[in-house]
């Protein structure tokens, strides 16, 4: 057995893990009980990772308009076409739009490509959708994008609070962390704030549901509480601040009582009340918080209102203790340190003439960027009015996940030359490239990330590199030796850009500036290879890295001070209107990754959440006679998304949300970036994606049908919202099951589905079953006794179980299966199914309540014991106490 350490994928927690394989090539993926972020646990999806590895979907080899090419042709195309491009219209003319999937070393190749070698600051990186109000509320306060906390503060801290995180699902390991520090400490307590009562919430001490957009109301309250119950840290604000009376006013002026806080925010007093006074005699107090923050018009002053509590009260940098940003990609961070945001310069540097002049003198470079380049959503805009004639996309999928997504591909569509890096073939964004670049994929490549607490982690290679596949970093020096930069770019191994990163990083730094890897400079290939994780600074004073920052009331400003910042609140852009009168709110869900390329492929991920969906509160949905499971159109003045309604009443009534990872591969109209206008915050350019008015109808359809099918159909037989050679399904979107695809459909034109059948299927052997009179039609192809697709459709019955129908895809079938198949498969019809709760072992929601309530359990371990259900990953531990909480309230 080999074991190689590496760095889970998916989220900012940046988990180790232990990839390990045996004699016969098999891989199993293991936490790594050594790494710091997780100490060996894992969530649903990095536990899933070993069955993300097969090459289906995988691209291979290069494309170049369509048609396999060599490496050397499509690199030739790219350099050609940039060539021309700067000549007639200049550099400006030129975009990347990277991703925090890419590691340290990619990230930095092209960084330096781009603005040092180019001439244009275009590059930005999708962690710009993440974590943009973070950097630039740290930048303001602290003259620096620092984290300066870590993972350990959360479990010594005595009140965590979560404001806009839902840390359960979408940094599992994080909350595990939180969860078990909180059971063996009664004193640390939780505090959630979020519009939505989501599975975080339920280890919450007070949980506040505040109205979405009001956190600076919320906050600016608090400062002001803190003032007037003498809870200022003058001491620390005299030596180390300013800008307190400024800030003191505000907070004053905007939310100078109680009841005016609850009423702005839409909470109870004494809620409000019990929070400040929860903060205020808790001096161990650490403030999380993501995307609900940051995604947000007004997201930076969120930052900054939360900072100000911490600055206020000197609780910054020490011991469980302080603001604490949660990053949402595994190398977010690692992007902002290499200065991937087309508003930084290179190793946290700015768009400075002394910058300018460092960073181009390290590079030698020919020209340096002279300012700030086009962010997200500038930059599709300028492709869509055809000012950016050429962008290269790299491992990431924007026309699923930004704003205004339609604009987006009409954006690429514009282009000359779209040129996309990625390891999957077929995504809504590929679709649009005129070159395509096989990389490297997770498993195969081999470089560095940082996770959330400022941590460096290796992620090696434990696979070859698959069909012609290589590193990203490779195919920018390989375009840039095509353009004359070759000696510049003239790398052979990432540990050579890791490196000179590194020496960057410490180039007349002296302790000017917090990024400073100074000691990691002279790192050996074999030092390189064996790096453990560690966290920024690394300097000859902090070898072994650092743990905390601030501590001593030195900040990254000129003059060493923290700045407290008068933070006016505002309401969001976009206000609900008689005809857009819910707020829509996207975001993760616990078992699927981005636009689901990867988690998409493993069978049991999809068990919990199928289906692309809209969650409701019922008081919303009863007045449109809508019922969970219906279909709805939820509409924004952008455009149209189709899903399945799921009410709940974690739902704040006037809200709703949709998830964000569906996509035109995998539904219909399930794509909600569809719906979000392109608002930013005006100081950080983040998009706001959680506050989008939105109107929502039931769609009733003539019929509704399942397909399940041995092998998946070409997108094109299925149709979509936008060119549908089968325009009848309005909604459709396609489910993975272990030994067949599943597709969920409903219309309304008339339909011969026995003619359908037989022409997307060529199979000679076909089972039927017509009903005219109840508007039925159920068939089956059975070949050499093995299912390979059955139908059945309905106009005014609910559809068969789905398990029953997949059940019989996993046997060689008996005679009395033939018939079995086409009654339904064993189990009553249904609408939906159980859904499961625990991935790992597959266990259902009944099950579950099942033994709850016949065995009297009482706590998730009998749980666990008497159905296994939460003793695989933990991530549906929150879901197990809930059941548990309304098994208690159904007994009593
Ligand atoms: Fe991966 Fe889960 Fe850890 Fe995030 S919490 S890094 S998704 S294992």
């Amino acid at each position: 057995m080999t074991q190689i350490h590496s760095t889970c994928p998916y989220c900012g927690v940046g988990c180790g893990v232990v990839a390990s394989h045996d004699e016969q090539g098999s891989i199993q993926i293991s936490g790594d009980k050594t790494h710091p972020a997780n100490f060996g646990r894992l969530c649903s999806k990095g536990s899933a990772l070993a069955e993300t590895l097969d090459l289906s979907d995988r691209l291979l080899q290069p494309e170049v308009h369509g048609q396999v090419s060599t490496w050397d042709h499509a690199l030739d195309t790219i350099a050609d076409g940039f060539k021309e491009i700067i000549d007639t219209h200049g550099a400006d003319a030129i975009a990347f739009y990277v991703s925090g999937q890419l590691l340290t070393e990619d990230y930095y190749a092209v960084n330096k490509f781009c603005k040092g070698f180019l001439g244009t600051a275009n590059i930005d990186t999708n962690s710009r959708l993440c974590m943009a109000s973070s950097v630039a509320g740290h930048k303001r306060a602290f003259g620096s994008d620092t984290v300066a906390g870590n993972y350990e503060d959360l479990e010594q801290a005595e009140l965590v609070v979560l404001v806009g995180s839902n840390l359960a699902w979408c940094h599992p390991v994080l909350f595990q962390r939180l969860s078990a520090a909180k059971a063996e400490n009664d004193n640390l307590k939780v505090v959630v704030i979020d519009p939505r009562r989501t599975a975080t919430a339920d280890l919450a001490d007070l949980y506040l549901p505040v109205q979405a957009g009001t956190d600076v109301w919320l906050f600016n309250g608090l400062l002001h509480f803190l003032r007037t119950h003498d809870r200022l840290n003058y001491e620390f604000l005299d030596e180390h601040t300013h800008g307190l009376g400024a800030a003191l006013k505000t907070a004053r002026d905007t939310a100078g009582s109680i009841p005016l806080v609850a009423q702005v925010c839409g909470l109870e007093e004494h809620a409000v009340a019990s929070f400040y006074n929860m903060f205020a005699r808790t001096e161990k107090t650490v403030t999380v918080y993501s995307q609900g923050v940051n995604q947000s018009s007004a997201g930076t002053d969120k930052v900054n209102s939360i900072i100000n509590c911490h600055l206020a009260t000197g609780r910054i940098g020490k011991v469980g203790m302080g603001p604490f940003s949660v990053t949402g990609q595994p190398n977010a961070m690692g992007g902002r340190e290499v200065g991937a945001l087309a508003n930084q310069l290179a190793a946290h540097m700015d768009f400075k003439p002394e910058y300018l002049d460092l960073v181009q003198d390290f590079w030698q470079s020919p020209t340096i960027a002279p300012k700030a380049g086009l962010t997200a959503v500038d930059l599709f805009h300028a492709a869509a009015e055809g000012k950016i004639k050429a962008i290269w996309v790299m491992a990431t999928n924007p026309v699923v996940s930004m704003p205004e997504a339609d604009l987006v591909k009409q954006a690429l569509g514009r282009c000359e030359l779209v040129i996309v890096s990625d390891c999957a073939r077929n995504t809504d964004t590929t679709e649009m490239a005129h070159v395509l670049l096989p990389a490297l994929a997770w498993g195969e490549k081999d470089g560095t990330v940082t996770n959330s607490e400022r941590r460096i982690s290796r992620q090696r290679a434990f696979l070859p590199a698959p069909g012609e596949a290589k590193p990203d970093w490779w195919s920018v020096a390989q375009v840039a030796k095509r353009m004359g930069f070759g000696d510049a770019f003239a790398y052979e191994h990432h540990a050579e850009i890791f490196r000179e990163h590194a020496a960057l990083s410490a180039y007349q730094n002296n302790g000017s500036r917090d990024f400073d890897l100074s000691a990691l400079t002279t790192l050996t290939a074999e030092e390189y290879q064996y790096l453990q994780p560690i966290q920024w600074p690394v300097t000859a004073d902090c070898p072994n890295g650092t743990e905390r920052l601030f501590g001593n009331g030195q900040f990254f400003t000129p003059d060493r001070q923290a700045k407290l910042l008068p933070v006016e609140p505002r309401a969001p852009k976009h206000l609900p209107t008689a005809e857009y009168p819910l707020i829509l709110n996207s975001g993760r869900i616990r078992d699927q990754w981005h636009t689901m390329t990867r988690t998409g492929k493993v069978p049991r991920l999809q068990t919990h959440l199928s289906e692309p969906f809209l969650e409701m509160h019922p008081d919303d949905a009863e007045p449109l006679a809508i019922a969970d499971g219906d279909i709805v159109e939820v509409t924004s003045p952008l455009g149209r998304m189709c899903v399945k309604a799921k009410l709940s009443k974690r739902q704040r009534r006037g809200s709703v949300f949709a998830p964000m990872h569906w996509n035109r591969q995998n539904s219909a109209a399930g794509k909600v970036g569809t719906l979000i206008a392109g608002e930013v915050d005006p100081v950080s350019n983040q998009p706001e994606f959680k506050h989008t008015p939105v109107a929502v109808r039931r769609y009733q359809p003539k019929w509704q049908g399942v397909l399940l099918t041995r092998e998946p159909l070409p997108l094109q037989q299925v149709g979509d919202a936008e060119q549908a050679p089968l325009t009848e399904m309005r909604y459709w979107a396609k489910v993975r099951h272990a030994d067949c695809w599943r597709y969920e459909f409903a219309g309304d034109s008339v339909v011969d589905w026995r003619r359908w059948a037989r022409e997307h299927f060529a199979l000679p052997d076909w089972l039927e079953f017509q009903d005219r009179s109840q508007g039925r039609y159920r068939c089956a192809s059975v070949e050499d006794n093995v299912l390979q697709v059955c139908l059945f459709v309905e106009t005014q019955a609910k559809l068969p179980a789905r398990k029953a129908l997949a059940a019989y895809f996993e046997k060689e079938l008996a005679p009395a299966d033939r018939l079995g198949i086409l009654s339904g498969g064993s189990a009553q019809a249904g609408a939906c199914d159980d859904t499961t709760v625990c991935a790992c072992f597959g266990v259902s929601r009944s099950t579950i309540v099942e033994a709850i309530q016949s065995q009297n359990l009482s706590s998730v371990a009998a749980v666990t014991q008497a159905v296994k259900a939460g003793g695989g990953c933990g991530s549906c531990i929150p879901e197990l106490k809930a059941l548990l909480k309304q098994g208690k309230a159904a007994v009593a």
